[in-house]
């Protein structure tokens, strides 16, 4: 069982060297914003939309002084974006009154931030500020789970779960591992077992001969 996980860990690692987020951002804050943005929402998606509102909106500052119809219009395009807008505001209106206008970097201080949940933070957290953080999305809940390296019915669960399987100083960059392959082979619906490079060691009920 060490010996498949082993072998599963260093072909993903293979496989998907190099992944990293596909959203566009430069500073911790605009991480956070695209990422309250992604859900229900491609990155390309949210990345055409960031692209012009954080040229005038990069901030917390500036965000403040949009109205939530001026900022549901600018990101009209992405799924949800009445919530998001609402969120985004309150969650700028928080920064700058209680963190300075900056983001926190811990997972608790995340977590009280509206529309901020679990996954979001640990993004935040191991891809803004590099502190070890183990992001758990629909594509590395699914994979995860098929692949056997994790058995957890909660993302919560999954998470503590890959936290131990994978070293902490692969934290991040398994995330995006696991990202890259449920988005290009293990997808939801009609997973490419054909093309697969971990075919053989797949146990998954989903995997086609
Ligand atoms: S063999 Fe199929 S189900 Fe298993 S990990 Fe690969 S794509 Fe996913």
């Amino acid at each position: 069982m060490k010996k498949r996980t082993e072998e599963i860990i260093e072909l993903l690692r293979q496989t998907y060297l190099g992944a990293d987020t596909e959203l566009e951002y430069e500073t911790p804050y605009q991480l956070l914003v695209a990422t309250m943005m992604a859900a229900q929402s491609t990155d390309k998606q949210v990345n055409k939309v960031t692209r012009s509102l954080f040229a005038d909106e990069g901030e917390p500052q500036a965000m403040v002084r949009l109205s939530q119809e001026e900022l549901e219009r600018k990101i009209g395009s992405v799924g949800l974006y009445r919530n998001k807008a609402k969120n985004i505001l309150a969650t700028s209106n928080i920064l700058l009154e209680e963190h300075d206008g900056l983001v926190p970097m811990t997972l608790a201080e995340l977590l009280k931030l509206p529309g901020v949940g679990r996954k979001t933070a640990n993004v935040v957290l191991s891809n803004a500020f590099d502190i070890p953080a183990f992001a758990v999305d629909t594509h590395v809940f699914r994979t995860s789970r098929r692949l056997g390296l994790a058995e957890g019915s909660t993302p919560e669960k999954v998470e503590q779960e890959l936290m131990r399987t994978f070293q902490r100083v692969d934290w991040k960059d398994a995330h995006h591992w696991l990202i890259f392959h449920g988005r290009r082979t293990c997808l939801a619906r009609n997973p490419k077992c054909d093309i697969c490079t971990l075919w053989d060691l797949c146990t998954s009920e989903d995997k086609s001969i």
